[in-house]
């Protein structure tokens, strides 16, 4: 708690007054063109991999990034009110789910969680359930990673199939004004990767491969 009070006292001391003119003009509204669905862990920092600056993203963090499907119970539907809010009234063009290496959800679903002292990290791990599945039934993406890897890469298609469950979504794909993208975050590394339909697997965004992310 301490650095983090001491970083507001910073933060406030050494604002630049591009960053404060950014500011006062983002209080006016916002315009992301992304929205950006990754897990609540402290070492998963999107605005630092990515260098983005206030204004760039919409984002929504849960444990194990994770989406409800469009069939799931009300009571979840923090996750799908941030889906409509981002599609009909900020009309973002792009939705990427980042997932990361070594999740404590991923673990957690392996290994299972004790539901008498956490009942709702136990009923919220459910949406990810069907991932530890399809990697015991032979879906693999990367054979050298270790087992609750493969199971975090294989999570970020499932949610990326649990967002498009949702019919307005489905809708703006298919009109070509909406993109779903899946990203992995590799912690040791601080390298991101991206889902790469054509090869089956994720390949390291690096300058050719975000050409052909943006020509997607
Ligand atoms: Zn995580």
């Amino acid at each position: 708690m301490k650095k983090l009070i001491q970083g507001i006292v910073d933060f406030r001391k050494n604002l630049t007054q591009d960053k404060r003119e950014l500011f006062a003009k983002l209080a006016l509204g916002q315009k992301p063109d992304s929205l950006f669905i990754a897990c609540s862990d402290s070492r998963v920092v999107p605005n630092l991999f990515a260098s983005t600056n206030p204004g760039d993203l919409f984002v929504l963090r849960n444990i194990g990034n994770l989406i409800p499907p469009v069939t799931a119970p009300l009571q979840d539907n923090s996750a799908s009110a941030v889906l409509e809010f981002s599609v009909f009234t900020l009309g973002v063009k792009d939705i990427i789910v980042c997932g990361h290496s070594e999740c404590g959800a991923i673990q957690a679903l392996v290994e299972g969680v004790e539901a008498g002292c956490c009942p709702h990290v136990s009923s919220w791990l459910k949406y990810g359930e069907e991932s530890v599945e399809l990697v015991k039934k032979g879906l693999i993406l990367d054979p050298k990673l270790s087992k609750h890897n493969q199971i975090s890469q294989v999570n970020v298609l499932q949610q990326m199939e649990h967002v498009k469950s949702y019919p307005f979504i489905e809708e703006r794909i298919k009109q070509k004004k909406l993109r779903v993208h899946g990203w992995w975050f590799d912690i040791a590394q601080a390298d991101v990767y991206c889902y790469e339909p054509s090869v089956n697997k994720f390949v390291l965004i690096d300058e050719n491969e975000a050409k052909m992310i943006l020509e997607r």
